[in-house]
């Protein structure tokens, strides 16, 4: 190393993740080694790729290759591939300085008990090194840099680039030596380290070599003994045969234990999927997957298979156990979709855009094409059609693979555990994928009010459907919890109607765009308009309650004013006096209030787009009877106008929506608990009440917000 050798600090997040891998007990420090195989392998990916538009940058050294070495005198393990290498700028920001957004998510996830092996998946694999070794060297040369640096760092804060000129001459490539802490010596073993690139990186596509000791035994003379002796080549001598009984004219020999280094191959490089499924075991498929996947669990389900004929192409195809930490994170760093790219067996690109949609970009896998240029760049693949074809093709097969793990789903709960983690992106599918639209639809599920603790297909909800039923009823809402109960519900349970419960935000955006299923159109409880079907006696009821009705539904239309967009009779309710049901084509309320949750920073926009509500009155309900028999008999009623605004407001909340003004609902609610307790506002003059009254809010404008300026003031 060179004296005028530089000192970094560590970006202050890894120097946190750094200490917590040094301090912190993880019993699977084994780790390490396949992290930093899968690092070498990636630089040997880039520079095999580049090597494909320019084959000179292969000069410095044309092999590709992973060399494990171990070396018990030192202490030392060192790991060396052929890869890209990197430069100064390359050690200083790679491995150090550069922040990323998976430390952080890394550090949470450890410590809300995820295990140190899942370090790969947040990207920052290269520091479970020190899981072993209590100082790290990494050499590397790069084409792009005319020097060779060696990074070097016992943690603690900071590390060190110099120019490496104490180090072997490196071609290109990068060699990490590990000095490894006192009681890590078992990854120096032979067996061991064979071992553990068995079960990590069998399925690494370059050839792993592991420096070896073999001792073979040597029959020699003792002149030729002594003679190597000399030379001070010094093998061991284990036994001696004195060969001297056996007869004189035979020399003294002795069979001496010769140790040689060589290197051993430990994988077998064919690929996984050039092989034919029937001879691949599920553990393959599972170490495979782990391998390229950084997943510390095997896949949940798994799919193989080969297009043949105009257009050839092979694939492999995995369904995590689990959502990636970063699945639904914004920002242009997202992986588009994580499925790698072959050419003819050479790798091409790792998430490849294109290759699958969005809403599928949690599978895993690899694609091998036979007729896609070697040299396809990223730009050129956006218009190439063998491309376009493949993508189809992948994405019928994974819907395949998902209506399997539907169909078997009674055996071991997989379904169950798929649509967990992944039901929000089945719901991005339908909105986004109108081609597959109807066979992603089939793949959801949602509870009802029949469901009970389950949750329903929605073709089997169509096998319940009574014959004469419009169509499937759904409410959205923010929870089940908030839903179920909904007035909107009452009516369609007298009747036996079942209802699907949506209270995912995007349920509202997939359920837009579905409109109907196997023929049937769907149809939001909560709008306007819902057709229950009503016998020949319910109808005649219906018209004579409503009738009596009509003149109180004037009366709220002009105590509310633009509040609502109009106030009709309606027979959807059976308990409940009122309900604010919002146009067809309009936002729902629950939609409503997924927009104010997104912030739309736009308040203009939000006012422009906010439902139109419809206040529907249940003309059988007995406050809605009271009221009707109070107003008939005077329209100027004070009372009356004050239970309409109350009416309206309590009709807010159990209709999904928020209080404009609470401040003001809980005024008038206030003045019924006086009611209630008998406390006559006259005689009770602390409370600066006395004129509740005579309050214009709740006689006229229905409260405009100086109106109550009063009231609010007081306590
Ligand atoms: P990740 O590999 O997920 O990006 P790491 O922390 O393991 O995260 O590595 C950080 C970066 O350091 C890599 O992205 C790569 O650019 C560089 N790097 C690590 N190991 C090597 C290597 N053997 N050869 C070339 N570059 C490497």
């Amino acid at each position: 190393m060179s004296d005028d050798s530089e000192t970094f600090s560590f970006a202050a997040d890894i120097s946190q993740l750094l200490s917590l891998i040094i301090n912190t007990f993880y019993s699977s420090k084994e780790v390490f080694l396949r992290e930093l195989i899968s690092n070498s392998s990636d630089a040997l990916d880039k520079i095999r790729f580049s090597s494909i538009a320019d084959p000179s940058v292969l000069e410095a050294n044309e092999k590709m290759e992973i060399k494990l070495i171990p070396d018990k005198a030192n202490k030392t393990l060192t790991i060396c591939d052929t890869g890209l290498g990197m430069s100064k700028k390359d050690l200083v920001t790679n491995l150090g300085t550069i922040a990323k957004s998976g430390t952080k998510a890394f550090m949470e996830a450890l410590q809300a008990g995820a295990d140190i092996s899942m370090i790969g998946q947040f990207g920052v694999g290269f520091y479970s090194a020190y899981l072993v070794a209590e100082r790290v060297e990494v050499h590397s040369k790069s084409n792009d840099d005319d020097k060779q640096w060696v990074w070097s760092s016992s943690a603690g804060g900071s590390f060190t680039v110099a120019e490496d000129t104490d180090y072997e001459k490196i071609p290109r490539g990068t060699h990490i030596v590990l000095h490894l802490k006192d009681d890590q010596e078992e990854y120096l073993e032979e067996r061991r380290i064979k071992d553990l690139v068995k079960k990590h990186s069998e399925f690494i596509s370059f050839p792993i070599y592991l420096l070896v000791e073999k001792e073979t035994e040597k029959e020699v003379t003792d002149d030729e003994e002594e003679e190597e002796e000399e030379e001070g080549d010094a093998p061991k001598v284990e036994d001696v045969t004195d060969k001297e009984e056996e007869g004189e004219k035979k020399k003294k020999t002795k069979k001496v234990k010769e140790v040689t280094s060589e290197w051993e191959l430990l994988n077998n490089q064919k690929p996984i999927w050039m092989r034919k499924p029937d001879e691949v075991t599920t553990e393959e498929y599972d170490a495979f997957y782990k391998s390229i996947s950084n997943d510390w669990e095997a896949p949940l389900a798994t799919k193989h298979f080969s297009v043949e004929g105009n257009l050839e192409f092979r694939a492999l195809l995995f369904v995590p156990k689990r959502a990636p930490f970063d699945m639904f994170e914004g920002g242009n760093t997202k992986k588009k979709n994580q499925i790698k790219l072959y050419v003819r067996r050479v790798f091409i690109m790792d998430n490849c855009e294109d290759l699958m949609p969005e809403w599928l970009g949690f599978v895993r896998g690899i694609v091998d094409s036979e007729d896609l240029p070697l040299n396809i760049s990223r730009e050129t693949l956006q218009q190439n059609r063998v491309l376009k074809v493949i993508r189809k093709n992948l994405v019928k097969k994974t819907l395949e693979l998902f209506a399997e793990l539907a169909e078997d789903d009674s055996a071991d709960g997989k379904y169950a555990k798929f649509y967990e983690a992944f039901s929000k992106n089945l719901k991005l599918g339908v909105h986004e994928d109108s081609q597959n639209r109807n066979k992603i639809a089939e793949l959801l599920r949602y509870p009802s009010t029949k469901s009970g603790d389950e949750m329903t297909s929605l073709k089997d909800y169509i096998s319940r459907m009574p014959e004469k039923q419009q169509g499937i009823f759904y409410i959205t809402g923010e929870s089940r919890k908030a839903v179920e109960n909904s007035p909107f519900l009452e009516r369609l349970r007298k009747k036996g109607y079942e209802c699907l419960f949506m209270v995912d935000p995007i349920d509202e955006y997939a359920v837009q765009q579905l409109k109907e299923f196997e023929g049937k159109k769907l149809i939001s409880v909560t709008k306007e308009g819902l057709d229950l079907s009503l016998d020949e006696d319910e109808k005649k009821n219906f018209e004579e309650e409503k009738a009596k009705t009509e003149k109180l539904t004037e009366l709220i239309k002009s105590v509310l004013d633009d509040k609502v967009e109009k106030v009709i009779v309606s027979d959807r309710m059976v308990d409940s006096p009122c309900t604010l049901s919002t146009g067809e084509y309009g936002w729902s309320a629950n939609m409503e209030r997924v927009m104010k949750a997104q912030a739309l920073r736009d308040s203009s926009t939000m006012g422009y787009m906010a439902s139109k509500k419809t206040m529907e009155v249940n003309p059988y309900s007995s406050i809605i009877q009271a009221l009707r028999t109070k107003a008939d008999a005077d329209a100027s009623d004070k009372t009356v106008k004050d239970l309409i605004w109350l009416l309206y407001e309590t009709a807010l909340l159990t209709s999904g929506f928020s209080l404009d003004d609470p401040v003001q609902f809980a005024g008038r609610l206030h003045k019924l608990v006086k009611l209630g307790l008998s406390i006559d506002d006259a005689t009770d003059g602390d409370d600066g009440l006395d004129d509740l009254d005579d309050l214009p809010a709740l006689d006229e404008s229905g409260g405009d917000d100086e109106d109550f300026s009063a009231m609010e003031s007081v306590d």
